[in-house]
């Protein structure tokens, strides 16, 4: 079935990420569920500027400060990011 004019959208900077930190306009690198992570960016004394999102993403800067609490905080559980 072809059709012209899809119902998809295929463009490539609608969807363009960025940081979810309040002030930081930098691209995300990292989407995590707001549940997993939003205590430990607080921990960091950062602040979501979306507080309605489920998820938060973070850009490289900042998803490597959060790492650092997010680590600690999850010590034991194994969990594998990225692969
Ligand atoms: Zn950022």
């Amino acid at each position: 079935m072809l059709t012209t004019g899809s119902a998809f959208e295929v463009s490539q900077v609608s969807t363009e990420k960025i940081c979810s930190i309040a002030g930081c306009r930098k691209p995300a690198k990292r989407s995590l569920k707001r549940d997993r992570i939003a205590e430990s960016v607080t921990k960091s004394n950062l602040n979501v500027k979306d507080a309605r999102s489920r998820k938060i993403s973070l850009c490289a800067d900042h998803w490597k400060t959060v790492k650092k609490v997010f680590k600690k905080d999850t010590k034991g559980e194994r969990l594998r990011w990225g692969h």
